[in-house]
């Protein structure tokens, strides 16, 4: 059904709880999460990188996901992840997108706060003030649709970026969330997008300086990798929405590598592959409901 993100974020936050949000290229992977969350009774959220979003087939995922979430038992956003550009924005929201990531953290402080507001103010000249915006204080290392670089070192297995682009600064929060009207705060605390380097280090002395300078639910990106007994905190430091891709790919990648071979010879039956493609997905997404609810 549908819902409006924050409302989602903030009643679970209420019930001690976090929400998972998904990247989907894909359909099945949609499906498999939306199983999952009707399965759990919970909420969760669907996630469209801007790259996908950026192409007409993009968009018609967006339109289909838009038809997903409307006719699920349990209430899913479509959110429109780490975008910039205002008019993949826009076309985004057009298709069916109910809340944008505005991610102006890679640009100077105040360019970030003019983006999101000149998101703002053109949504609202587009009909769509409804729009859910969430954006982001800090820098995050790492790719958000890549695992590893491409090189033959970096595919040993180390992140793009080894070290966390720059944590967010605590002291600026209020003033950002106060002059961006954001209404979800997505935080550089320690977490990468793609594979962690070793262990990760979350750093929650940050996380707790953030929380207490803010009523807004706070976004941890990059969850692939952080220990299941790490995520279960995440609500009680206010952090609302989980992020996960990293390790989704990895299981329905390695579900493909596993079969491809047997289902083609079982009369090329790819129905049957996209079968387990949806398991695999559907398995990582209950997994990370429950954690996040424990
Ligand atoms: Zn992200």
């Amino acid at each position: 059904m549908r819902t409006q993100l924050d409302t989602l974020v903030t009643g679970a936050l209420q019930q001690g709880s976090a929400v998972p949000a998904f990247t989907c290229y894909d359909f099945t992977t949609a499906l498999a999460v939306v199983g999952a969350a009707e399965e759990s009774g919970r909420g969760a959220i669907l996630l469209v990188a801007p790259k996908t979003a950026a192409t007409p087939n993009g968009l018609r995922l967006i339109a289909a996901l838009r038809g997903l979430a409307d006719a699920a038992s349990v209430p899913i956003a479509v959110q429109l992840d780490h975008a910039t550009d205002p008019q993949v924005i826009a076309d985004a929201v057009s298709a069916g997108a109910d809340s944008v990531l505005v991610d102006g953290s890679s640009l100077p402080y105040e360019d970030n706060i003019d983006l999101v507001r000149n998101v703002r103010a053109a949504l609202a000249g587009q009909g769509r003030g409804d729009v859910v915006i969430e954006a982001e204080l800090g820098g995050l290392a790492g790719d958000e649709d890549r695992a590893f670089g491409t090189d033959a070192a970096d595919n040993a297995g180390s992140t793009v970026a080894d070290a966390p682009a720059g944590l967010t600064d605590s002291a600026q929060v209020e003033d950002f969330v106060a002059r961006t009207g954001a209404q979800l705060l997505a935080v550089a605390v320690g977490n990468v997008h793609g594979k962690y380097k070793g262990e990760p280090r979350l750093r929650w002395d940050v996380l707790q300086d953030i929380a207490v300078r803010t009523r807004i639910p706070l976004v941890l990106h990059g969850a692939s990798g952080i220990p299941a007994e790490e995520l279960v905190k995440a609500a009680a430091m206010n952090v609302g929405k989980v992020n996960f891709n990293t390790e989704l790919r990895t299981g329905v990648l390695a579900v493909l590598e596993e079969q491809t071979t047997a289902h083609r010879a079982d009369g090329e039956n790819l129905q049957a592959l996209l079968g387990l493609w949806n398991a695999s997905a559907r398995t990582f997404a209950a997994t990370a409901l429950a954690t996040l609810s424990r």
